[in-house]
Order: structure tokens, then C-alpha cells, then sequence
């Protein structure tokens, strides 16, 4: 199908954008990538009669780290940018790797994080690995602005908190002391499939004992979700084989997977078990963030 027809907008800046969206409501969608948007539209899913196009935000743009924050992500990166970024490298290896393990070059060219987010797709790589790393989202409105924390950012498949005329403007990975973090998804081909499901952990070892820990499991819930009872596990305790295992089974348990084409809810918790054992091993044995 042939992409209806649609007026672009190009506002120059956040407000001129806030606004527009404000005036054309439920008529207008903004563009970042159109890796989604677009195909959709193509799709017959979608027939916004207003693009509100992001291309000309350069406050949206870029990797940096601001001392006293932390690592800021542009709204307006892109997938690769993220996997190559020297900042993240450094700092948060784990999220470079979620990015690379995203979808192909073409795509991961011009797919953004906040496309990523907003779209707010169960099986989403890049939501698990920044809620492991205490992530917040700098939103951006026409009347005010907010940062909250990415974990209360996602309401449902496709839902987000963001309200009329809202714009996510960055992400803010906050500076902490995790010693090692880690994201594993499995999809059903070794490259370009969506998360059958997928495991973020974020740990901070000192001696054996695991201090801190973070558990998000993606693509078996409708949203990202924490294994709370799984952290407790391994929380304030020191490391070994057995509770690795039984924190494993305890974040099968606590998955809420559906059965689609992709996997049923038996196979999609066994994988949560296998995920988090393999993800929390590769944490605590990386070292690094
Ligand atoms: C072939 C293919 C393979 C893919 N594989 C994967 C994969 O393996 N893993 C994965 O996680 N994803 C995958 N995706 C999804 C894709 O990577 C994401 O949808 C991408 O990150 C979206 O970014 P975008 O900039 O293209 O978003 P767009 O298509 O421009 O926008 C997506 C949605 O977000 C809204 N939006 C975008 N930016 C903002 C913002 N800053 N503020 C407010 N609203 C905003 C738009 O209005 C729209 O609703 C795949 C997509 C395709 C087409």
C-alpha cells in the first residue's frame, strides 16, 4: 500500500512542536526515525494527517555526560549512534549491546531510543537494560516538564504516560555504583527478530555479596517488568550457584508471558529462567558496567 497523504511538519523548536501537536490533537503523530510510523502508515494501521517531524530539535540530539547527572541520551539517537557511542562503551557496555542486538543496520540507522520508547512494544530492547540501570525520562510539555523514572513510564502495549502534546526529550542513565550489567534477549533467528523474551540485569558486587540488583524482564508482560521477589533473592547475600538457580526459577515465576506466534507461556517462562541465570553470570562476571 502506498503511504496516505499527510501534511509534514518541521517546527524549529521543542515548543513549536509542543504546540503543534496541543493544536492538531489526535490528528497529528510526531516523526522521529519512521521506522514504525512510517511502515504502519504504509500498513493501513495508522493515518495521521499531520507528521510533526523532530529532525530540526538539535536539543534531542546526541550522547554526553554531564557530571553530577550522568549519561544523557538524546531522544533523537539512533540505535547505532547508541552502539558506537565512546560514552556508553565506557560507562554502560550493556546498553550498547542491547542496541546492537536490535533489528538490522538500515534500521538501527534511523530508529531512535525515543521511537523505541514511546512506542512502548512489550518486546522492546532497549526498555529492560536503561529501567536496570535506574533510567528517567526528561519529558517535556507545552505547559511543563518532568523527568520520571523510565519504570513508570509505560502504561501498556503502546501506552505510555505521555499526555497531549508531550515530548520525550531525553533519557538519563544517573550515575550509581553497579559494578556489572547485562541484557540478553533470545529471538527466534540469530539476528534482526524481535524478543521472544529478553533479561536486563544491573548488580553491584563487592567481595561475593551482591549489594544491589536489578531484575527486568522484557517481551513476557505488557510492560517491562521488574522480578522484585527474584532481586530478593540474591539481595544482601552472598553469590552462589544455588541462588543464581533459584533466582532464575523465582523470575519464571514471576513473568506474565501470552502465547503468540512467537512462543507459548511454557516456553517463553523456561526461557525467562535460562535468560536470567545466563544474564546474571555474564553481570557478575563482566566487572564492568
Ligand atoms: C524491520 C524492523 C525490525 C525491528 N527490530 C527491532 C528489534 O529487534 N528490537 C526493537 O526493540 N525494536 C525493533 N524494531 C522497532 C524499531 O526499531 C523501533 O520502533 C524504533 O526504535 C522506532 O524509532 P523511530 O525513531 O523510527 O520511531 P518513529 O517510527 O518515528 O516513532 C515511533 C513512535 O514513537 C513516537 N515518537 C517518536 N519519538 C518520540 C519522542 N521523542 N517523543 C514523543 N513521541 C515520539 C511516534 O509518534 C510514534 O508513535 C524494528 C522495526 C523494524 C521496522
Amino acid at each position: 500500500m502506498i503511504i496516505p497523504e499527510f501534511e509534514y511538519l518541521s517546527p524549529q523548536t521543542l515548543q513549536e512542536a509542543c504546540g503543534l501537536l496541543v493544536q492538531y490533537g489526535e490528528s497529528a503523530k510526531v516523526l522521529a526515525g519512521g521506522s514504525d510510523v512510517l511502515v504502519k502508515m504504509k500498513d493501513g494501521l495508522m493515518r495521521p494527517a499531520y507528521l510533526v517531524s523532530l529532525k530540526k530539535l538539535d536539543d534531542l540530539k546526541g550522547i554526553r555526560y554531564e557530571k553530577g547527572t550522568g549519561v544523557v541520551i538524546g531522544a533523537r539517537a539512533t540505535h547505532n549512534e547508541i552502539m558506537t557511542s565512546s560514552i556508553l562503551q565506557t560507562k554502560y557496555r550493556s546498553v550498547c549491546e542491547a542496541a546492537h542486538s536490535m533489528a538490522a543496520e538500515q534500521i538501527r540507522n534511523i530508529g531512535t531510543i525515543g521511537g523505541n520508547l514511546v512506542n512502548a512494544v512489550p518486546s522492546a530492547d532497549l526498555p529492560p537494560i536503561l529501567i536496570a540501570l535506574f533510567a528517567q525520562a526528561r519529558i517535556v510539555g507545552p505547559i511543563r516538564e518532568r523527568t520520571i523514572p523510565l519504570e513508570e513510564f509505560f502504561l501498556g502495549p503502546g501506552r505510555t504516560v505521555l499526555e497531549s502534546g508531550e515530548i520525550l526529550v531525553e533519557i538519563i542513565i544517573p550515575d550509581q555504583l553497579t559494578t556489572g550489567s547485562n541484557y540478553i534477549k533470545f529471538g527466534l533467528r540469530r539476528a534482526g527478530a524481535l524478543a521472544v523474551a529478553g533479561v536486563a540485569i544491573s548488580m553491584t558486587v563487592s567481595g561475593d555479596v551482591c549489594q544491589e540488583i536489578r531484575i527486568v524482564l522484557g517481551a513476557v508482560a505488557p510492560t517491562p517488568l521488574r522480578a522484585r521477589q527474584a532481586e530478593n533473592v540474591l539481595r544482601g547475600k552472598r553469590i552462589s550457584r544455588e541462588l543464581i538457580d533459584e533466582a532464575a526459577k523465582i523470575a519464571a515465576v514471576e513473568a506474565k508471558p501470552i502465547s503468540d506466534i512467537r512462543g507459548s507461556i511454557e516456553y517463553r517462562r523456561n526461557l525467562v529462567a535460562v535468560l536470567t541465570r545466563r544474564s546474571l553470570k555474564a553481570a557478575i562476571e563482566k566487572g564492568h558496567v
